[in-house]
């Protein structure tokens, strides 16, 4: 009986849409369509159950839950479809038949008539429902045909979007292995947490964007906050005070907050909070999260036993230089051996400009490698008696011993003008299409007098180059 002219012509168009790679909205639009022409369907939707919500979804439109635009008694309804399905039934207006149509159910199905009939078949995959094809008609009389034509439309439609969710799914954890990646090269360049925090923070925020996100550190027997500025519920500190060491994670009664303890060997070391802005907490959030803090851990550790290291290092591990720490002491140094010799002294006091840009467009990789490069430039330029220190994070100061104002706006100068000309090899960070960016510096100029001691000179030439930023960067100035 299938097989009249017009049914096949709707099962071809059918399954031609079902095989196109179009979006979910396109795709239930065309099958809507369809649907309309051919069977007289008013109106035809496709209901997800999502097993990490644990919610409905309606396919074609993401961001909406079904049960946001429903009333409760269809969602009951829709709910019981699926706990009583195994597939092998549909509902017509409540009632329920087998899908696989047998002679004496046609009687049954072409006596039942209304106004408005609401037919609902399972979508099923490896044996389970995962959804239902919902379909309002006003039709008066439906026949077998009718209902064997929807149950393969049923069929058709689940191969597609199974598969769609199953590649949705793919790239929501494909970014998020990346996002892990990003974390664990912050781990081998970057060991102060004052930086790492907030890169966590923002990380975090990128995958879980319908949660407030609180990171907090443990210390003296209490929990600090230290992303974001302020946290004001309360009950968030109640859940933090239940943490121990055996802690996976901690959820509120209501599921809308979830805490999650950094631990790295026997140590806590802090812990992030996520508050909910919808209902609870989703399983596939808490899952990042469990991972994420894992890996945060490690990173919070290493940073704690660099900050001890770093009281006997010398050097910058990113770039090399002189790090803040020895800067104060040679600073001083050189001040002391200019009054005590009689002797000039300059400073350079140097920042990239729009570096936070540079971050943003092709990320902290990137940044690192500007770094690493400007301060090869420096490096280069200088003399050997020179002494170039990173002062923060993409400012550096140079301390140029022996040195007039006259020559010491000269290095500037060309410092400035070769970073200009430089090509910036960005290659390693794996920026997709671009390998070289331009970069520009501002460099503020000060020369050491008796009346400065080594804070007053810093300053001075902080203040020449605050006078370089705001005058429109890539320029020298002298205090
Ligand atoms: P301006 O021209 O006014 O100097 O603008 P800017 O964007 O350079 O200035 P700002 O001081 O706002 O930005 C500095 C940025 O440098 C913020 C911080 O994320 C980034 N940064 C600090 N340390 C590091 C680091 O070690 N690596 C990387 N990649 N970025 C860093
Ligand atoms: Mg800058
Ligand atoms: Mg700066």
């Amino acid at each position: 009986m299938l097989n009249n002219q017009e049914n096949l012509e709707y099962l071809c168009k059918l399954s031609n849409v079902v095989s196109k790679k179009i979006s979910p909205v396109n795709s239930i639009n065309a099958i809507n369509k369809l649907l309309k022409t051919y069977l007289n369907i008013n109106k035809t939707e496709i209901i997800i159950w999502d097993n990490n919500s644990m919610l409905l979804k309606s396919f074609g439109d993401d961001l909406k839950l079904y049960d946001d635009k429903n009333s409760e008694k269809e969602i009951n309804y829709i709910y019981s479809s699926l706990s009583v399905f195994n597939g092998s039934k549909f509902y017509f207006n409540e009632n329920e038949f087998d899908c696989d149509l047998k002679e004496e159910e046609q009687y049954q199905i072409t006596e039942l008539k209304s106004d408005n009939n609401t037919i609902i078949f399972p979508l099923v995959a490896n044996n389970e429902v995962f959804g239902l094809l919902k379909t309002d008609s006003e039709k008066t009389t439906y026949t077998k045909d009718f209902f064997s034509l929807l149950n393969i439309t049923s069929k058709l439609i689940s191969g597609a979007v199974i598969n769609y969710i199953l590649n949705d799914q793919m790239e929501v954890s494909l970014n998020f292995y990346k996002a892990m990646k990003d974390i664990a090269k912050i781990i081998e360049s970057q060991y102060e947490l004052s930086y790492i925090i907030p890169m966590i923070g923002e990380m975090i925020d990128r995958f879980i964007s319908s949660h407030l996100i609180y990171i907090f550190i443990y210390k003296d027997d209490e929990y600090k906050l230290v992303w974001p500025s302020a946290c004001k519920d309360e009950s968030v500190y109640k859940l933090l005070k239940k943490i121990n060491l055996k802690t996976e994670y901690i959820l509120s009664d209501n599921s809308k907050i979830g805490v999650f303890p950094l631990i790295s060997e026997d140590t806590i070391l802090g812990a992030i909070a996520a508050y909910s802005n919808i209902e609870k907490l989703l399983q596939k959030d808490i899952d990042y999260l469990v991972q994420l803090t894992r890996q945060s851990g490690l990173t919070i550790q290493r940073a704690n036993v660099y900050a001890e290291v770093l009281q006997y290092a010398t050097l910058d591990a990113l770039t090399g230089l002189n790090n803040r720490r020895q800067f104060e002491i040679r600073i001083k140094q050189e001040v002391a051996n200019a009054t005590r010799n009689d002797t000039p002294l300059c400073g350079l006091m140097m920042d990239i400009d729009y570096f936070k840009k540079v971050n943003d467009t092709y990320g902290h990789a990137a940044g690192d490698c500007v770094l690493k490069q400007i301060s090869d430039i420096i490096r280069n330029e200088l003399r050997e008696y020179d002494i170039a220190c990173r002062y923060g994070g993409e400012e550096f100061f140079i301390i140029l011993p022996q040195t007039k104002v006259a020559e010491a706006t000269a290095v500037a100068q060309r410092l400035r003008k070769v970073i200009e000309e430089s090509k910036i090899n960005i290659k390693e960070a794996g920026v997709n299409g671009v390998n070289y960016i331009k970069i520009t510096a501002s460099i503020g100029v000060c020369e050491y007098n008796f009346e400065l001691n080594a804070n007053s000179f810093i300053q001075k030439a902080d203040k020449a180059l605050y006078e370089a930023k705001t005058t429109g960067r890539n320029r020298v100035i002298v205090f």
